[in-house]
């Protein structure tokens, strides 16, 4: 009896497609990834065009909307005018040496005067500790977390 064979593994697929679709309707979380930068994108607070992704910042709301900023400081004030903190799935900001995107919460953040912001909010990410403490130290820069960047509201002169 052949045939009872192939029903039984068609029986045995048919379980595993719908643990699958469990797995995918239940605990399945959506994953998310940094969405790079597009030419014709602008920020989505100064309106402003992003030309220079190493200062760039982009954050995932639960629904996957990508939001992206030409600078760090645009996407704290953002944060902070919108409220928006619950809806955020992920925060990404892109190392300033390597210009790969990263975790917001696993980088190391710089203000200085010395880092030409689009908007002059001075701050830039590293996603190495002693990359960050070198350009700190050779920028006269203060070494600041994430929760301390989402802060962040001023500007440093130039
Ligand atoms: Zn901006």
């Amino acid at each position: 009896m052949p045939s009872a064979k192939i029903q039984s593994n068609l029986k045995r697929r048919g379980v595993a497609l719908l643990l699958g679709a469990l797995w995918l309707a239940g605990c399945g979380k959506p994953k998310f990834e940094p969405v790079e930068i597009a030419a014709e994108d602008m920020c989505a607070f100064c309106k402003m065009a992003i030309s220079e992704k190493q200062y760039a910042a982009e954050f995932l709301n639960r629904d996957g909307d990508v939001f992206k900023y030409d600078e760090i400081g645009c996407m704290a004030s953002y944060v902070a005018e919108k409220k928006v903190g619950d809806s955020v799935a992920a925060f990404y900001v892109v190392d300033f040496h390597s210009k790969r995107w990263l975790k917001a919460e696993e980088a190391d953040f710089i203000i200085s005067p010395n880092f030409h912001t689009p908007m002059g909010g001075g701050m830039v990410a590293f996603k190495d500790r002693s990359r960050a403490e070198a350009a700190a130290a050779a920028n006269q820069g203060r070494l600041i977390s994430f929760a301390e960047a989402l802060q962040w509201r001023g500007k440093v002169g130039r």
